[in-house]
Parts: C-alpha cells; structure tokens; sequence
C-alpha cells in the first residue's frame, strides 16, 4: 500500500531533535510568547527576506488579523480565488469584510490576473491572493494592478512556504504574509500554528498587538485583541523542522519531476512556468474521470486525496454569500482534480510505481 501521507513517518526523520526541543521547552517551564517563538519569528522572517514574523496560534488567525490590521472601512470589498480552500475566504468573513470571488487561470489553477479590474469596485481594499499546492501567483501583473488602484496584497501562504517568484519568497510578494504550520503543511508544527510576515514595522506591531488582546505593555490593552499566541513548545517544533524545510521542498520537487517525465498525456499535469519555483505542497493532476480513478488506483494499493471536493462557494456554510453564483472553472477543476502521494517519506520507487498503475489506467 502506497499512502498518501503519514505524519508519524514524515515527522520520523526529525524525531530526535522534535524530543530534544520539547525536553528543553519543558525544563525552561516558559510556554507563552518566550524564548522558542522570539527566536522562531526572527528566524522565519529571515528565511523568507521579510523584515518581520509574528507567530499566531493558525493559518485562519495570521489571514484574519492581518485583514484586521490593516484597519479598511467596515463594507470593504476583499478580491480572493474562487478556487481555494476555504479558510481564505472564511477569513475575510470573519473580518468584518465582504469577499469577492474571482475565477482561477485554468492552467495554473491560481487566480486569473486578466479578471481582476472586472472585480474591482469603489469599496474594494485589497486583493488576496493564494499560492495554491504550492505555485506562486503569476504576481507581476497583480501588483501592477494593485498599485494603480492602491489596493493591498495578502498573500495566503499556508500551500507555499519557501515557494519563489522571480527569486523572492512568498511572504515577501505583498504587503502581509499569511502562513499555516498545520501539521501537512510543507512546513509543520506538531498541532496548530502560523504567522504573518511583513515589512511594515506599523503594521507589525499591530498584528503583535491583536494577537495578545489588544496588549503591548503588560496589563496595559489598547485595542480590543485576540488570544492568538504561537506557542512556545510548537515554535520550538517549528525551528527545528525549518532548518530542514529546503530539503524537504528539494526532495518533493524531485518526486514532482518523476510524475512530470513519466505520467502520460491522458493526465492533466501542473504546468512549469519560468520564474515561479513551486514547493509542490500537493501534486495535483486532472482527469475527465476522476472518481472512476481514485477508486482504480486505491484497488491497486495507491492512496489519493481530492483537494478539494467541493467549491468553497458550493459550501453550504458559504451559500447565503454566493448561492447563486457560479464559477464554471472553479466547479470544473473541483470535478476532475486528483492529488498524487508527494509526502517527504515517499521514495522514487513509490513514485515510479504510481506512475507505471497510472499509465495502466484504461482510456
Ligand atoms: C491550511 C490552509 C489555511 C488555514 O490554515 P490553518 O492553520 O488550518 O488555520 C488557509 N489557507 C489555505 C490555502 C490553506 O491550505
């Protein structure tokens, strides 16, 4: 049986020092806003190039106070990928702002720059962006038209850590980061855990601000705040997996080449554009019949996962907002989508036998 993921065979190669970093959080007896999550956001903030980290308890909580922070009017209209998980558009929910949702390019699966102005109206305040499975935006064009209609960026990182365009790091590509340790994610905690990244030192101290009620001085609080505090056992988690974060990308990159050269063009297989170095958070692939697939594959001893089943907009949670709306290419992609096993444990074997029970499918 080949699976699609185990956290206790990924998390297996960073036992040793997991234990180590948990007995030395345990003997300092400090587990808020201390040592591990100080040392963690200096370091995260300095792989990514951003001037500033700020730790939060999720990926959810980093979208949602960075929305928060920067402090748009109260009908503010928020541009965000139909296609995405859900959390991005959740976020801006609960910000107090109201989403508008824009259809994917049918290639790359990410937002469609050439349908951004058509969205743009006198209320909107920034643009969100998602690098989803792992792909940077295409950005150029999206800042371009940002900074014409002085709109913010967000960046939802949580598929991309490490992922560049151009040369720069997602999180550095906008005005604010968004980024999830869930323990899946290309880089994960041991339980929930994200952060924001940014260059904007004002801004920074708000977000520092909110995720620690509204506090910048002890017993002092100055706005109204959230208790969305990184802890300190999982920051100490978290620095321990980043030193090892490129191998990890390096080592999914090169199972992502190994589908790409052997799978054959029945398969709908990511597209490779110059200049965005994608981190393969999931190794999507598209097939007219996608479920006949799954359950093809799983009778062969091949585990899949479907990201995701169901349009954000076809939620029932999301259906007062969108219900009559729809998004042909979105709905499309969540039809026929199918993600391969491309987890750090994976061997080039694995993947060649995935590939060779693929190829065996019938047309
Ligand atoms: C995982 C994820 C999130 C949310 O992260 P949590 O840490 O689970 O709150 C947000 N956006 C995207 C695209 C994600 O994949």
């Amino acid at each position: 049986m080949i699976e699609y993921e185990n956290l206790n065979r990924t998390n297996a190669f960073f036992a040793d020092d997991l234990k180590a970093a948990f007995a030395r959080t345990l003997e300092s007896g400090y587990f808020i806003l201390g040592k591990n999550v100080e040392t963690f956001e200096h370091e995260f903030a300095g792989y990514c190039g951003s001037k500033s980290c700020i730790g939060v308890a999720s990926g959810l909580d980093a979208l949602v106070i960075a929305l928060k922070a920067f402090g748009f009017a109260p009908n503010a209209e928020i541009i965000v990928p139909a296609n995405t998980y859900i959390a991005s558009i959740t976020s801006i929910i609960l910000s107090g702002f109201k989403p508008v949702l824009v259809e994917p390019d049918i290639r790359t699966y990410n937002i469609d720059p050439s349908l951004l102005e058509q969205a743009i109206t006198p209320r909107t305040a920034a643009i969100m962006v998602v690098h989803l499975y792992g792909k940077p935006c295409d950005m150029a064009p999206i800042r371009e038209i940002a900074k014409r209609h002085e709109l913010k960026i967000i960046e939802d990182d949580a598929q991309a850590h490490g992922a560049e365009y151009k040369g720069k790091k997602v999180g550095t590509l906008g005005d604010a980061g968004a980024f999830s340790y869930y323990p899946t994610k290309n880089l994960g905690a041991l339980g929930d855990a994200g952060s924001i990244t940014t260059d904007d030192d004002d801004f920074a101290a708000a977000c520092r601000q909110m995720r620690n009620y509204g506090s910048s001085a002890k017993y002092k609080n100055e706005t109204v705040g959230y208790n969305s505090r990184l802890d300190e056992v999982q920051a100490g988690f978290l620095s321990v997996k980043l030193k090892r974060l490129d191998e990890v990308n390096a080592h999914k990159r090169a199972l992502a080449r190994l589908y790409l050269d052997g799978l054959s063009d029945q398969f709908i297989k990511p597209v490779q554009i110059p200049g965005c170095e994608d981190v393969f958070h999931i190794f999507p692939i598209r097939h007219p019949r996608r479920d006949e697939l799954k359950a093809y594959l799983l009778e062969n001893g091949i585990k899949t996962d479907i990201h995701y089943p169901i349009p954000p907009h076809q939620q029932t949670a999301l259906l007062p907002y969108f219900g009559s709306q729809r998004f042909p290419l979105t709905e499309e992609i969540h039809q026929t989508i199918l993600s391969l096993p491309i987890s750090f444990f994976h061997t080039p074997d694995d993947i060649a036998e995935v590939i060779r029970v693929m190829n065996a499918f019938a047309l």
